[in-house]
């Protein structure tokens, strides 16, 4: 089996001889209620909806005892329907609602599967996000611990019984036959039992049944291939004869070292297993080499299945010496924590910023605590993962948004179970997870938006929410990127968090040099006639290619081309869910709506005008590589954006494969921007900055910023070369591209904050975006602008709006914004108790139940 952790197992049993049997605690007998009517207790649990709060229930007196704080239980809730809820409070007070208070339907923890900090923690998003609790509870934890009437359940082929199954159990089994997935509601259905979600939940702990949005990947196990030595050279004799057959062959022999090595095979310790990847990864051998000595029968292959949470290595590294530089940063930031709980490492690309978290890490581990480093979704690769396995081994995990619910669960059971020091490396979610005691928080590219959570609520941003959880464990953050937010920038400048500067490459490597094209001009003197390549550009990419060494393209946008038009009567396809037009893909030759995924074939007439010519505007990657195709005939290119990097998977063969030098030119959107670390590249291309720039969000400049000199430092990590960039561009005399060429972060700060500070906006200002969406459009109108006017008269000018914003519609939906600028020196609790005051005073309007309403909170 495999699928659950011998703690898992050993939990579940435990489970089995307390709970006896489910049915002891699943029935609520009125009789009995009466009889201890005097002293009842009641359970406040969180629901996973979008409740603004707890719910009260009655606990069964029997459960009485085993229920408390923390533990899930199964509720009803609503038409029909059950839930896994937590228990957020266990208390003796009758409750006041009008409501009839139910009984709590079934236990499922013996011991609770929150720590305790967790729930004030959600509290806190809840409250400062305003959002509801049932929504925080939803996002933390993993779903395979809260299965709920729509969840999918999957039968487990392999599954053997250990011990007999209770007769619910079975009758759930049995519903299987002939179906591979089953929602909870439809077992119920098909069973005839009223509640099935125990046995289902009990099925789960033991590896029966799998929940999961993703089954197939949870039941393949990962399997890996390992070497070893032939069992006829095991002895020394004939290990002997062995390297004398290999005198004639110096790479087998070296590898066969390699492997004797790294297997501590000479040695009195034990030995270790080796893998196949780890074997040529450490001795750099071609894989010819490796089926050279197995066809010799010297050594042998053997395929293993390891466990998903672990990274395997058996040679673990010492961390590397730091540089004068680095030193001198590590001890700043140590000094700056001593008065402050947060800092800002400021280091330029490729500076080693990641070799100072490493040391951070291992003495906080040193200490006994656990550190989480932070990452943004798509920068966590095999290469950051490995590289931080080869220095503290399996005090690895690694917590990722695309892990099966499975692999989740071990994740959170890990944490909760154990006491030991942990690095967790994970995304925003792992902020959720049961930490003992944290003593670090690292976030690194602190600066990516994509560490606020756009939708669902919580619209939570994980570096301040990471700060918000290193002060409950007393633990720090270390806020760390190339090119800092301005938010922490002037947290740190202002003093309120320590700031730290390393403006050095590591090994001396230059910045590269970055020359600023005008594509306009070359336009217009017809030198770029129907290409996207200035032959400035192409030039360096032709030196660059000759020379064995690899390219980055960069354009922001994927598809073919971001709008279409017909050439007769200017006729543009629009989606027809959302007011946003649609982009040409050429491939699948289908026009995509990037909002909602609506797609339609391409018209082969114009649908207004019976026109037949449709022409393209703009261009997206698509685009980039087929003319890279015609351009660079001989050169392996590969694009990586969200069309080609769909799976974990393909995304890391795409890194890999240029990492290895197998593709020679690598274009993309914003994904190959991310920390990507490789040695050889020395031209970087950004196709059309002016897009970047011409953005309405009041970031557009920061942003266009942090894009160009991250992708920029992709150039000359290594080489002893200086890389080169080219910034096409068709304002190349504009403030912007010209602190972007000369790396002047401070200088576009300075620009950015006079701006800021005038139009009221961050770091000056907390923003608050209030969006109501509606099928109706007049009653979206009407109750928009009655609402910004009532919240108007308590807080004067701080409310701007409603407007509508540059996308008016998405999926049916109409949508208005009402913005509000609170002063930062302001504190949220008032401004929260205002704005739920009035809206509790616009749902006397009955059409505002047409409404829908969210908070966003520091949008970013
Ligand atoms: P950053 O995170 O600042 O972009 P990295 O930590 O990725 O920079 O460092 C860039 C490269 O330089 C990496 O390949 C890293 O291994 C190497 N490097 C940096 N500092 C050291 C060091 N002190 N010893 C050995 N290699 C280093
Ligand atoms: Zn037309
Ligand atoms: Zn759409």
């Amino acid at each position: 089996m495999g699928h659950f952790s011998n703690e898992t197992k050993y939990r579940e049993t435990v489970l089995c001889l307390l709970r006896n049997d489910f049915e002891f605690y699943t029935f609520g007998n009125s009789m009995e209620k009466q009889k201890i009517e005097n002293r009842m207790m009641y359970a406040d649990v969180i629901l996973p909806l979008p409740l603004e709060d707890t719910y009260t229930y009655l606990i069964p007196p029997d459960m009485e005892k085993a229920v408390t704080a923390g533990c899930r239980v199964i509720v009803h809730f609503g038409k029909k329907r059950y839930y896994t809820a937590i228990v957020a409070e266990v208390h003796a007070r009758a409750p006041r609602q009008t409501y009839e208070t139910k009984e709590i339907f079934a236990l499922l923890d013996a011991a609770p599967v929150l720590r305790r900090p967790q729930l004030r923690f959600w509290r806190w998003i809840s409250s400062y996000y305003l959002c509801a609790l049932g929504d925080v509870y939803k996002a933390a934890l993993p779903s395979g611990l809260k299965p709920d009437s729509e969840t999918a359940v999957a039968y487990n082929e392999d599954f053997e019984a250990d011990i007999p199954l209770r007769p619910n159990e079975q009758s759930v089994l049995d519903a299987f036959a002939g179906a591979v997935r089953l929602t909870v509601a439809e077992i119920e259905k098909k069973t005839g039992l009223r509640n099935v979600m125990p046995a289902v939940t009990s099925l789960m702990n033991r590896g029966a049944v799998v929940v999961s949005e993703e089954i197939r990947k949870v039941f393949a196990p990962k399997m890996q291939t390992f070497i070893r030595l032939s069992a006829d050279y095991r002895d020394g004799n004939r290990l002997h004869a062995a390297f004398d057959e290999l005198r004639r062959a110096k790479k087998q022999e070296t590898l066969l070292m390699t492997f004797l090595e790294l297997s501590n095979t000479l040695n009195p310790a034990p030995t270790k297993e080796v893998s196949k990847k780890e074997l040529l990864d450490y001795s750099g051998m071609a894989p010819a080499v490796l089926t050279g000595l197995l066809s010799r029968g010297i050594l042998e292959s053997y395929e293993k299945e390891v466990g998903r949470l672990q990274v395997h290595v058996s040679k673990l590294r010492p961390l590397s010496p730091l540089t004068e530089a680095q030193e001198k940063a590590y001890d700043e930031i140590h000094e700056a924590f001593k008065r402050k709980d947060v800092c800002l490492l400021h280091g330029v690309t490729s500076s080693g910023k990641t070799e100072i978290y490493a040391r951070m890490i291992a003495d906080a581990l040193q200490t006994g605590r656990q550190v989480l480093y932070l990452l943004p979704e798509i920068a966590i690769t095999t290469q950051l993962t490995e590289r931080l396995a080869r220095l503290f081994g399996d005090k690895l995990v690694v917590y990722h948004s695309r892990f099966s619910d499975n692999e989740r669960v071990e994740v959170w059971n890990k944490l909760l179970h154990g006491n030991e020091p942990l690095v967790v490396l994970g995304v925003r979610s792992s902020l959720f997870l049961p930490f003992k005691s944290l003593g670090l928080i690292i976030v690194d590219e602190e600066h990516e938006t994509s560490y606020k959570q756009q939708d669902p609520a919580p619209r939570y941003h994980a570096r301040n929410t990471a700060i918000m959880l290193a002060n409950m464990h007393g633990a720090k953050t270390l806020l760390g990127s190339a090119t800092s937010s301005i938010d922490s920038w002037f947290n740190a400048t202002s003093g309120k968090y320590g700031l730290v500067e390393l403006n050095t490459r590591y090994g001396d490597c230059l910045m590269p040099e970055i020359i600023p094209v005008d594509i306009k001009e070359l336009k217009r003197k017809k030198i770029m006639k129907d290409t996207l390549f200035s032959p400035l550009l192409i030039g360096k990419m032709e030196e660059a290619l000759n020379g064995g060494e690899q390219v980055i393209l960069f354009q922001n946008r994927r598809g073919y081309a971001p709008v279409m038009e017909c050439r007769q009567c200017g006729w543009i396809p629009h989606c027809e869910h959302c007011d946003v037009s649609l982009t040409y893909h050429k491939f699948k030759n289908q026009l995509v709506c990037h909002y909602c995924g609506y797609t339609r074939y391409v018209p082969e007439r114009c649908p207004s005008c019976e026109g037949r010519e449709l022409k393209m505007l703009g261009f997206g990657t698509e685009k980039v590589e087929e003319e890279i195709n015609t351009l660079f005939p001989s050169a392996k290119a590969e694009r990586l954006d969200m069309d080609t990097a769909r799976t974990r998977s393909a995304y890391e063969r795409i890194l890999s494969d240029y990492e290895k030098g197998k593709t020679n030119i690598l274009m993309g959107t914003q994904m190959l921007t991310k920390g990507l670390d490789f040695e050889n590249v020395s031209v970087v291309g950004i196709l059309n900055a002016d897009n970047l720039m011409n953005y309405p969000d009041f970031r557009a400049y920061e942003r266009a910023f942090q894009l160009m000199t991250q992708v920029s430092g992709r150039a000359g990590r290594r080489s002893g070369r200086q890389g080169t960039v080219i910034l096409q561009t068709s304002q190349p005399e504009h403030p912007l591209i010209q602190m972007v060429c000369r790396f002047d972060y401070k200088a576009m700060v300075a620009q950015q904050l006079a701006e800021r500070s005038m139009f009221r906006y961050p770091p000056y200002y907390r923003l608050i975006v209030m969006v109501l969406r509606s099928r109706n459009e007049v009653v979206l109108r009407e109750l928009s602008e009655i609402y910004a006017r009532k919240l108007e008269q308590h807080l004067g000018e701080r409310v701007f709006g409603p407007v509508t914003p540059v996308i008016t519609r998405i999926r049916t939906l109409y949508i208005r914004q009402i913005m509000l600028k609170i002063e930062i020196s302001l504190s949220v609790n008032p401004v929260r108790e205002l704005l739920y005051k009035v809206h509790r005073e616009m749902q006397q309007y009955p059409a505002f139940k047409q409404l829908l309403l969210h908070y966003d909170v520091d949008p970013a």
